[in-house]
């Protein structure tokens, strides 16, 4: 039995990019496909975002002097072709799956409802949920705890290259030590950086944990849902 019914599964666009500099790896993008359809296999209900890191990012784009506005719409934008990737990269291994979008851009995605998403889910589709929030000034983390919650995932599962949340970066100090589980209001004190605040509030005030554990180490997704502590649980 798997340990979640109905998941939100965060990726970010960066890790797509495996050994690249830019763009995405198929490599890598099959790793995912496979570790997915892994999960899917034991019944789970899958609704997956992933980011537009590697392709386009707003912020950095109005450094460039893109219009912010504009450079988010870029961002969205490189989300579905992520998203577009991933349905792709599914599909080749024979798992149903649709990409919804929260702009409309028939015939690219179904424009995405609460209800289209949840009917989809039930009849053993991967929902790719894409264009974030439909809205500049927000992240796919934002899109992310959004989905998770109107979908009511039991667990936010953010995959990304490392194994938990530390006590400071592990990749710059080596005395970090991991939490095992952790809540909010802690990751607030100690300023820690799991996802943007706007997204851990939002999870914290409608009650869906975030599991952060490495997507990128073959097999993890369905550790997680094995119910091995691989990772760290943040939660109220
Ligand atoms: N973005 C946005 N609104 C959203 C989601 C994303 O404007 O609801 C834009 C924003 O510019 C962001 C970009 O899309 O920089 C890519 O998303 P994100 O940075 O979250 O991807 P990641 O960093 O996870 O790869």
């Amino acid at each position: 039995m798997a340990k979640y019914k109905r998941i939100l599964l965060k990726l970010s666009g960066e890790s797509l990019m495996g050994k690249q500099h830019f763009g995405i790896d198929p490599e890598r993008l099959s790793d995912y496909a496979r570790q997915i359809k892994e999960v899917h296999d034991m019944g789970v209900q899958i609704g997956i975002v992933i980011g537009g890191g590697n392709i386009f990012r707003g912020l950095s784009g109005a450094g460039k002097g893109f219009d912010r506005v504009k450079g988010d719409q870029m961002g969205m934008c490189a989300t579905v072709i992520n998203s577009l990737a991933l349905s792709s990269a599914l599909g080749a291994l024979g798992v149903k799956n649709k990409v919804l979008t929260a702009i409309r851009m028939e015939p690219i995605g179904e424009f995405y409802s609460k209800w289209k998403a949840i009917e989809a889910m039930e009849a053993g589709y991967i929902c790719i949920f894409s264009a974030g929030t439909g809205s500049p000034y927000f992240t796919t983390d934002t899109g992310s705890s959004l989905r998770g919650i109107e979908i009511e995932a039991d667990v936010m599962l953010k995959g990304t290259r490392v194994d938990g949340i530390y006590t400071a970066d592990p990749e710059k100090d080596p005395t970090a030590t991991k939490f095992t589980d952790i809540t909010y209001d802690e990751i607030y004190t100690r300023g820690l950086k799991v996802m943007d605040l706007t997204a851990t509030t939002m999870c914290k005030e409608n009650n869906l944990p975030i599991y952060v554990f490495n997507m990128d180490v073959v097999g993890n997704l369905k550790r997680v849902m094995d119910g091995e502590a691989i990772g760290t649980l943040v939660h109220n």
